[in-house]
């Protein structure tokens, strides 16, 4: 399965349009999070040649402004799609969706979005002192499963645990996404690092809130096995 980077902080070409937030899309039909801006969104989209009309589902990681940013217009361009949120996103969130008749499911639970593609179900973090819903993605292929995060809010290392006891796993090949480390000190950096290797971690691409701390202590340990994930990029899980 490939996984297209389609906004990030970072790009591989200056073509590409960067800024805050994170958006993945998953063989070319499964949209992971979108970013902090439409126009953004659609710029790398279109300098990708990605089609916007097969696009069959959004999922959206967490009610934040820099997931959410871009998921308006591509509802715009594809109306009758499905939109994967959880049950804690907030009512302003809630009412715009409905506003425009999308339709949102609201997993609350593990839940098979495509064929090989799950999600982890609401996961319940804490941000600035209130509680925050997430999940995650979970993608089966024959090289194992890989887990996307959005802003791992709840904790990666919770999100891990959780679905390696959900699945009964022993390893993952690929973590991916926003691990929300970066305020975190070096040594708890070391931490969730050593957690990482624990839980039998293969490939890593800690990316967007992670933190360039735990970026490079995350290079520094898995050398080829890390995985930069700037727009442009393509990255086979
Ligand atoms: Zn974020
Ligand atoms: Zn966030």
């Amino acid at each position: 399965m490939n996984i297209k980077v389609v906004f990030n902080s970072d790009r591989i070409k200056e073509d590409f349009s960067i800024g805050w937030g994170l958006s993945l899309l998953l063989d070319d039909k499964i949209l992971f999070d979108t970013g902090e801006s439409a126009k953004s969104l659609i710029n790398n989209m279109n300098k990708m040649e990605i089609d916007i009309s097969l696009i069959e589902a959004v999922v959206i990681s967490h009610d934040h402004w820099d997931h959410t940013g871009g998921l308006w217009e591509i509802l715009k361009q594809r109306p009758n799609i499905n939109v994967y949120g959880c049950p804690g996103f907030g009512v302003a969130f809630k009412d715009k969706i409905s506003d425009i008749s999308a339709k949102l499911i609201e997993d609350d639970n593990f839940t098979l979005v495509t064929s090989g593609i799950y999600s982890t179900g609401e996961i319940i973090g804490e941000y600035k002192g209130e509680d925050i819903s997430e999940q995650a993605l979970i993608i089966k292929t024959d090289k194992g499963f890989s887990v996307i995060t959005g802003c791992a809010h709840p904790g990666i290392i919770k999100i891990l645990e959780r679905v390696r006891m959900q699945l009964s796993l022993k390893e993952f090949y690929t973590v991916l996404g926003g691990f929300h480390l970066k305020d975190y000190s070096i040594k708890d950096v070391k931490e969730i690092v050593k957690k990482f290797t624990e839980l039998k971690v293969m490939r890593v691409g800690p990316t967007h809130c992670s933190g360039s701390d735990a970026e490079q202590i995350f290079q520094e340990k898995y050398g080829n096995a890390f995985i930069e994930a700037k727009v442009g990029q393509v990255i086979s899980v």
